[in-house]
Formats: structure tokens, C-alpha cells, sequence
């Protein structure tokens, strides 16, 4: 017998929920309601200059009235902190990260004197600069109090791994994947003793997620993703990356452009099941 689907949608609080998330929510719910699995809920709060707990209570407010439901406790990933630092220490310990005390103007300027970098998933590739610290440098700068990120050493990180790393797209097959292409990405940040790709793989594989349902923006992280779980030991789950919701003008809804929140079409009078038709058919229909 096949294994119980769990999935889960996993929004951050910066905001109200909108047709976008209606459609990645409901999409995740009806793999797992279909098939007998489990659908959880959680809320990716490490940011807190971008995340605002007031927004939490309207997300499962807004989830409810949809008609969703989800299985268990709702996980809050900023009262989890702990886990994940001690993640960042197995890392280290495997010699795999390294501080980086740059800002990101020293950054700029180093691309710039450079001449060229590199493009990846998450932005100009980081040059390396604070990989080549002598160890007497690093010290310094550690005993000075100055602030610095966790790196992850890119290329020491792809020698441990034992073959190629791909993953399994649902409706495609199996995707190679190229996690060099983030080069030293940032795992622990200055200000927040953690990252999105290092709290979601985590939570993913404590929370024992086989199905990561999720929009097509986020597929590009997958194959740092599956670098970590090689890295850690995690089970690789499958994928489904769904194509975004697109508004009439044919660009992607998002908050900044005025999406319709489920708030604003609740109190228009439409329905949970107008919404649900809404959020599933691709383009709003809205009520004039
Ligand atoms: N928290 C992410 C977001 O709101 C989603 C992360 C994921 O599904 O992997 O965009």
C-alpha cells in the first residue's frame, strides 16, 4: 500500500492571504483530503521585521472560512530557533559553513572590482570573500563582536555528496537539480540566526512532509533543498510545483499589486465556494 500523502501549506505572515494563496492552499488540501493523507498548516515567521503576528489569527481565519482544515498543531517556525541553530552546528561541525562578515555594499563592491557575477535563484553569487580569511583573520573578526552571516561552503558541500541529486516533479519525472548555482548561499543570517531554505528543508523532514506542494517561483530552490536533506540525512520528498495564479492583466497576483485578499471578497459578499472556484479556475471573476 502506498504511504499516507502529508503536505502542507506554509504561508509567512507579511500580509493578508489572497487568491494566490486560496489556490496553493486548496491545491495542497485536496491532495491530502483526496487521498486519505495529512495537511498541515504552517507559519514561516523568522523574519520579524517582515512578519507580523497579527496577520496569523486572519490566516487560519481566512483558511476556515474557505472550508480547509488541517491535521494536528499549527507550527510557528520563530519558537523553533533552537532546532534549527542546532542544525547550523551539524553543518559546521561537518565543516561546511563559514562567517561572513560582509555587508552588502562590500559585496557590491566586490562584484564590481571583479568586473562580472554570476546570476543565481537568489541574486549575484557571492564572491567568496570571506572563505579566504586566514584562520587568525576569522578569529579576529569573531572576537571583535563584529556581526556575520553563515555561509555555506558551496563547494566543499557538493565533494561529500555521493552521486547526482535530482527530484521528482509530480506529472514530470524525475528533475536533475544544480544546487552550485546559489554558490555560498546564506544559511543563518546576520540578523536572524536562520534562513528560509534552512528552516523549510528542517521542518519539512521533522514534520515528516512527503509532498511539498508549492508555487512554480519556488522551484529554483529545490535543488538547494535537496542538497541540504543529502547533506543532513533527510528523505527527499516529491513535488509539485503549480504554475502561479495570474490576474485579468496576465501578470502574477501578488499583495504589492493589489491581489484581492480572501478578506476583501469575503466582506464583497462572495462566498467560501465562489472564492474556492476562484482561487481553482485561474482567473477571478470578481463581483462588480
Ligand atoms: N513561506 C513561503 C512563502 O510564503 C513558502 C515556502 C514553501 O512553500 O516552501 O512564499
Amino acid at each position: 500500500m502506498a504511504a499516507t500523502v502529508v503536505t502542507r501549506f506554509a504561508p509567512s505572515p507579511t500580509g493578508q492571504l489572497h487568491l494566490g494563496h486560496a489556490h496553493s492552499a486548496l491545491l495542497g488540501w485536496r491532495l491530502a483530503r483526496e487521498t486519505g493523507g495529512r495537511f498541515l498548516l504552517r507559519i514561516e515567521d523568522i523574519d520579524p521585521v517582515r512578519c507580523r503576528a497579527g496577520f496569523i489569527g486572519g490566516i487560519e481565519e481566512d483558511l476556515a472560512w474557505l472550508g480547509l482544515d488541517w491535521d494536528g498543531p499549527v507550527r510557528r517556525q520563530s519558537s523553533h530557533l533552537d532546532e534549527y541553530r542546532a542544525v547550523l552546528d551539524r553543518l559546521a561541525d561537518a565543516g561546511l559553513l563559514y562567517p561572513c562578515f560582509c555587508t552588502r555594499a562590500e559585496i557590491a563592491r566586490e562584484i564590481a572590482a571583479i568586473g562580472h557575477a554570476p546570476h543565481g535563484p537568489d541574486g549575484p553569487l557571492y564572491p567568496g570573500t570571506c572563505r579566504h580569511l586566514t584562520p587568525a583573520a576569522r578569529a579576529g573578526r569573531l572576537a571583535s563582536g563584529a556581526p556575520y552571516a553563515l555561509r555555506l561552503d558551496m563547494a566543499a558541500a557538493l565533494r561529500r555528496l555521493k552521486g547526482p541529486l535530482s527530484f521528482l516533479e509530480c506529472g514530470e519525472g524525475r528533475r536533475r537539480c544544480d544546487p552550485a548555482r546559489f554558490g555560498d548561499v546564506v544559511l543563518a543570517r546576520k540578523d536572524i540566526p536562520a534562513s528560509y531554505h534552512l528552516c523549510v528543508t528542517h521542518d519539512d523532514a521533522l514534520q515528516g512532509v512527503s509532498l511539498v506542494t508549492r508555487g512554480e517561483d519556488l522551484r529554483p530552490a529545490t535543488d538547494l533543498h535537496r542538497l541540504l536533506q543529502a547533506l543532513l540525512g533527510w528523505p527527499a520528498p516529491r513535488y509539485r510545483h503549480h504554475p502561479l495564479l495570474l490576474g485579468a492583466d496576465g501578470r502574477r497576483l501578488s499583495k504589492r499589486d493589489g491581489a484581492p485578499t480572501l478578506t476583501a471578497l469575503r466582506q464583497a459578499g462572495h462566498s467560501p465556494a465562489e472564492v474556492r472556484a476562484m482561487a481553482l479556475a485561474g482567473q477571478p471573476q470578481l463581483r462588480p
